[in-house]
């Protein structure tokens, strides 16, 4: 069997060569249980040396891959590069960072033999700081509320891939891409098993507090419309409101008279529907930008330098008679 593994690095010039030295301990592990490896490295517009990185590691060993972005283009492209170029039987996708511990490829892989089309790795939140972990609890309690795919929290994008949900992946070619949900969105067995969360190898996380907001509101809006559905229903909680509140007014009025005195509740009115309509505006502005994007079908990523001629749609090695139709 060929396990290709596919790494995502931005800026990781400091721990490539190190991970590599981890990544290819396990191969040779593997090697004689009979399970070759390839690894597909992606640089995704790296402002460092990462690619001068990549090729000599390349020169280094002929199972290095590597394609190289024109600019900074994502991870969630970069990951699409990664599987696009990966030719082996299951593909792991992992961060070059080593917060992903290599040797757990092993397990990965075992449990994949026992007939488990995703291997699913889940960290544990001890280390988080407290504020990041309680986020991501409600966070998660939301959108699995809102989203029909089921999304758990610590699940990443760590996870052995088996070669039919490779191509499924694949197969979804839309522009806004949010691979935690489209992991889940194909299916197939999974199963999942924990980790201790390492820390950072080096340097730091790309993710800022905002990042982490964008990619939240991303997860939101990529399923499905019921965003939309709840701005309807806020829309409709309001009117009602509105209408008692006028009601009551009115009896008020005729009862005792007209009191002019009522500023404080027109502002209070005003500014809080206007709130409401920007929202719901802002909701629907989100999904009329992602019709925008997806209508464009600009690709996800442009390609400055690579060892690998187009592997997109080769056949893999191995039988293609499991594939989706
Ligand atoms: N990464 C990438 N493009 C980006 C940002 C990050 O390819 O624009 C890679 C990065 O090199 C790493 C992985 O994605 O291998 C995870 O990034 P990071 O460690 O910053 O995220 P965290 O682990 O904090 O979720
Ligand atoms: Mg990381």
């Amino acid at each position: 069997m060929l396990i290709s593994i596919v790494v995502p690095c931005y800026n990781e010039e400091d721990v490539i060569g190190r991970f590599h030295d981890q990544v290819r301990d396990v191969a040779d592990d593997l090697l004689p249980l009979g399970h070759d490896m390839e690894f597909v490295y992606v640089d995704d517009g790296s402002r460092d040396r990462t690619l001068a990185a990549l090729q000599h590691l390349a020169d280094l060993d002929s199972r290095v891959r590597y394609v190289s972005f024109s600019r900074n283009f994502g991870k969630e492209a970069a990951l699409l590069a990664g599987l696009r170029h990966a030719s082996g039987d299951c593909v792991v996708v992992m961060d070059a960072d080593l917060q992903h511990p290599p040797e757990l490829i092993k397990r990965m892989v075992d449990l994949h033999a026992q007939g488990h089309d995703q291997v699913i790795a889940r960290r544990t939140r001890s280390g988080d700081r407290f504020t990041r972990t309680l986020t991501a609890r409600l966070y998660y309690r939301l959108i699995n509320r809102l989203v029909d795919v089921e999304l758990v929290d610590g699940v990443g994008d760590f996870r052995l891939l088996s070669r039919r949900v490779v191509d499924a992946v694949l197969a979804l070619t839309e522009y806004n891409r949010f691979s935690k949900g489209l992991f889940a969105w194909v299916g197939f067995p999974s199963t999942t098993f924990e980790y201790e969360n390492a820390v950072r190898a080096h340097g730091r996380s790309s993710w800022t507090f905002r990042s982490l907001l964008n990619y939240g509101l991303d997860g939101l809006l990529s399923f499905n419309n019921r965003p939309l559905r709840a701005a309807v229903y806020l829309g409709m909680g309001l009117l009602l409101c509105a209408g008692l509140y006028t009601v009551w007014i009115v009896a008020a009025a005729l009862v005792h008279g007209v009191d002019t005195p009522g500023y404080v509740t027109i502002i209070t009115a005003v500014t809080a529907l206007a709130g409401v309509q920007m929202i719901m505006l802002g909701v629907i502005g989100e999904y009329t930008g992602r019709i925008y994007y997806e209508v464009k079908g600009r690709p996800h990523f442009l390609v400055k330098a690579t060892n690998v001629e187009r592997t997109e749609g080769r056949a893999p090695r191995g039988t293609r008679k499991d594939l989706i139709p």
